[in-house]
């Protein structure tokens, strides 16, 4: 470490740093602003530190897998601390005012949940569980209620209902994304802190550490609990997850921000929404893998959707739709552009509209 950072909190899994003002944040967007440098360790501890361990690369994989999520959070318009990647092991952060209570959400019923409501592990809840938990190593970080929140003054109710809303959204978006990995987002721990203006801002890490993930097709856990119940194979378990993700990550990049808070998402692009007012004909045309070849990211967003729920959904194809403005509208022309350029008639159907 150089000498310019100050170690201000040194946790089982992470060193928070402070850097000295002004620093040189360039390509962050929020410049001027103070800042921490979180260190991810390798050491692992469960069981309110009676187990302890070494998880090797976990360090690495918690850092570029929660930056990968608050990346994506941030896009759908859940606020984050996360600011940059500094390098395989650190991240630069909003400094942030952490409130002391943990918020964990559940979808499906395992671990401490399992045993509190005598349910079999593996037990789909019928709503989203919501719980929180008082940050205090002393005490071993207890369950507790919103009256407990308010009269240990823990946070306001109105923050108290946004880190529950913004959870809740964090839910949806990540569980969305994991099932595209193949995985079953079980339950996690959030953390969330205030901004020196007061606003509330997801913080802490998203990774195997604080998450339960469970592989789709075989059930097998890839996380933290591979280290709590000595199941072996833990560090593949984390490289595993930090290589389905990356593989995902590139295509969430490229996806549509669902827009901040209070702001109505965007129409989806749509046939009818592609036909701006240029008075010309328009070629709508379809293009989808055939039948009979093997669609992989069909394949995943049948996935996706059975996970959700959605079990009435079989076959799964995407495909392309591409919008040509023409001179006159001439089916044979576009038929001789979709054979010879827009889709593969090898291993590709395609369809056209046209319209005068
Ligand atoms: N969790 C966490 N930190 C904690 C406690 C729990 O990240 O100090 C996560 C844990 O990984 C799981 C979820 O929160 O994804 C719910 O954990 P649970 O209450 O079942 O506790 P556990 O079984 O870990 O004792």
């Amino acid at each position: 470490m150089t000498n310019s950072r100050r170690k201000v909190h040194e946790g089982k899994a992470k060193i928070v740093w402070e850097i000295p003002p002004p620093r040189d944040m360039p390509g962050t967007g929020r410049a001027q602003e103070p800042a921490f440098v979180i260190e991810f360790k390798d050491d692992a501890t469960a069981f309110d530190g009676r187990k302890r361990g070494l998880i090797e690369g976990k360090g690495r994989v918690n850092n570029l897998l929660s930056a990968i999520f608050f990346e994506l959070l941030e896009r759908e318009g859940v606020p984050t601390h996360y600011l940059k990647t500094l390098s395989d092991r650190e991240m630069l952060v909003r400094r942030l005012e952490i409130v002391p209570v943990e918020v964990v959400v559940r979808n499906v019923a395992a671990g401490s949940l399992a045993k509190r409501l005598g349910l079999a592990e593996g037990t789909p809840l019928a709503r989203t569980v919501v719980e929180f938990y008082y940050k205090s190593d002393e005490l071993g970080d207890p369950l507790i209620n919103r009256h407990h929140v308010r009269t240990l003054g823990l946070a306001t109710d109105e923050e108290l209902d946004r880190m529950e809303t913004l959870a809740l959204r964090a839910n949806d978006i990540l569980g969305r994304a994991l099932a595209e990995c193949g995985l079953r987002l079980i339950d996690f721990k959030l953390e969330f802190g205030r901004t020196d203006a007061g606003e509330i801002v997801l913080a802490d890490e998203i990774s195997p550490d604080t998450c339960r993930l469970w592989d789709v097709e075989s059930g097998e856990r890839l996380d933290k609990d591979r280290f709590r119940r000595d199941l072996g194979g833990v560090e593949e378990a984390y490289e595993e997850v930090l290589h389905r993700v990356r593989e995902a990550a590139a295509k969430w990049r490229d996806l549509r921000p669902g827009g901040r808070e209070g702001a109505e998402p965007a129409a989806p692009a749509s046939p009818a929404s592609a036909d701006a007012p240029s008075g010309r004909p328009r070629a709508r045309v379809f293009v989808t893998l055939k039948s009979t070849v093997l669609d992989p990211q069909g394949a995943a967003v049948r996935r996706a959707l059975q996970t959700l729920g959605y079990t009435e959904v079989g076959d799964v194809r995407v495909g392309k739709f591409i919008v040509l403005e023409l001179e006159e509208a001439d089916p044979e022309r576009v038929d001789e552009m979709c054979r010879r350029l827009l889709a593969n008639p090898v291993i590709e159907d395609y369809r056209f509209e046209l319209d005068e």
